[in-house]
């Protein structure tokens, strides 16, 4: 829960599990019960309590299997959307929100989390804490910045411990603000203010299992013994959730990353240079992102578990806007990974040409790593692509690539003439610190 360590640095688990040795047992268990295993490696709550928090978080999704595989003539999609707000971060946040809900309740304590999102991710937060007990969630948005779905996503929900603050600024303005008020750490303990920011270990614990569900599936479907995984990356919060699968023994072949223009994390894996750029707005706005917040615990494994030689990449990294990896034995920057990019007019094009010759449509962020997963295909391993949104939710990329609006989902439909709450207000940390204040304040009483 504390999300950043006191020192700055980012929470791991002491050692990574081993569990080769399990995978045949595994092979068949449901989603739900595989996660149950996995969680369990990694934590000491009580197994009972963790099957039912788990279960708890899965069978609010629309798929009896969670994240389902779907086979279109050898190209295997994992649909990681099944989620209440269709976006693979449903996975790891109704999780965390039973989870938070859960350990509120065993130390008597409260939560009130404060996020800012760009207009994707703020709903998926929502949603994993809209009707918990003990917490409350404080979600800023860029007053008409972010598109009326997005904002109708977010707005329409009304439980009382949920807080839409449109601020009238942009992104930066929000973060901005978010930073200020975590930094106030007297104002800070006196609110229990916390985050679910991706940097949360809890929610790279979640991530995992869906690899081991995926490759368990194909392996089933092909008889393969080896998969490879694309994964469509912004801050390596996903795609580092399959490295530690790979590291946990699961028979990962290779994990190909997969980046839009904004490409700090594809140039790093190709050249061992990780540099800072300017960020890019795209049709793939989830990986509109230039400093991957996970990067640093994937570094910390790549540079042998040596926390001195990490503190001085980061201090490095934080000093010149650069930092570099010497190649590895076999002349890889590592021979996990392979990366490439996909940008505006690749993502369209592939968008397409799924669509006419499998029937099926892509997402924006899911065809970017299709598109590099074609790139990188090798004949011993089937290559399992992760989709990481709906394409309804992103229908204007969908009418560029195929010319009309062919992409719904029922769930974003039936927000349509609903009811919504919102407070506007200043870009301001004093007014936004006000207004936790007051809200908090009147709760109490
Ligand atoms: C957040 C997000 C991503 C990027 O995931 P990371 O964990 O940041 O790499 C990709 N696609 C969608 C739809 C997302 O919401």
């Amino acid at each position: 829960m504390m999300g950043l360590a006191r020192d700055g640095g980012l929470l791991l688990p002491e050692r990574i599990p081993q569990v080769s040795d399990r995978l045949r047992e595994w092979r068949l268990l449901s989603y739900p019960e595989l996660a149950w295993e996995i969680m369990r490696l990694y934590t000491d709550l009580p197994d009972g309590d963790l099957r039912t928090l788990v279960e708890k978080s899965y069978n609010v999704f629309d798929s009896p299997e969670v994240t389902p595989i779907v086979t279109l003539n050898g190209l295997h999609i994992l649909e990681l959307f099944h989620g209440p707000t269709l976006a693979f971060k449903d996975i790891a946040l109704q999780f965390l929100g039973n989870l938070y809900e859960y350990l509120l309740r065993r130390s008597g304590g409260r939560l009130n989390i404060l996020g800012a999102t760009s207009g994707d991710t703020g709903s998926a937060a929502i949603y994993g804490v809209r009707g918990r007990k003990f917490m409350r969630i404080f979600v800023m948005h860029p007053h008409n910045r972010i598109s009326k779905l997005q904002e109708l996503q977010m707005t329409s929900v009304l439980d009382t411990n949920v807080f839409n603050l449109a601020i009238e600024g942009t992104f930066d303005d929000c973060q901005g603000i978010l930073k200020a008020l975590l930094n106030d750490l007297e104002f800070r303990d006196r609110f229990a203010l916390g985050t679910v920011n991706s940097i949360n270990w809890a929610r790279v614990l979640a991530q995992i299992v869906y690899y081991f569900y995926g490759a368990f599936r194909v392996m089933e479907q092909t008889g393969a013994e080896r998969v490879v995984f694309a994964v469509p990356t912004g801050n390596f919060g996903n795609i580092f959730a399959g490295y530690l699968a790979a590291r946990m023994g699961l028979p990962v072949q290779r994990l190909v990353l997969a980046t839009n223009e904004n490409d700090i994390l594809a140039r790093f894996f190709n050249s061992g240079i990780y540099r800072r750029g300017s960020v890019q707005a795209t049709i793939s706005p989830s990986m509109d992102i230039q400093v991957a917040s996970n990067f640093e615990r994937y570094l910390f494994y790549r540079v042998g578990e040596n926390p001195v030689q990490l503190r001085a990449l980061m201090e490095e990294f934080a000093r010149t806007g650069q930092l570099v990896v010497p190649p590895d034995g076999h002349g890889a920057v590592d021979t996990y990974f392979v990366a490439g990019v996909g940008d505006t007019q690749a993502t369209l094009t592939t968008i397409r040409d799924t669509y006419y010759q499998h029937g099926y449509l892509l997402d924006p962020h899911t065809a970017v790593g299709v598109h590099v997963a074609r790139q990188w295909q090798i004949e011993s391993a089937p290559t399992i692509c992760l989709a990481t949104a709906h394409p309804a939710k992103f229908s204007e990329a969908i009418i560029q690539a195929v010319g009309k609006n062919i992409a719904g989902h029922p769930t974003l439909e039936a927000l349509q003439g609903k009811p919504t709450r919102m407070d506007v207000l200043p870009a301001s940390p004093a007014a936004v610190r006000e207004y936790l204040d007051e809200k908090i304040r009147d709760d109490n009483e």
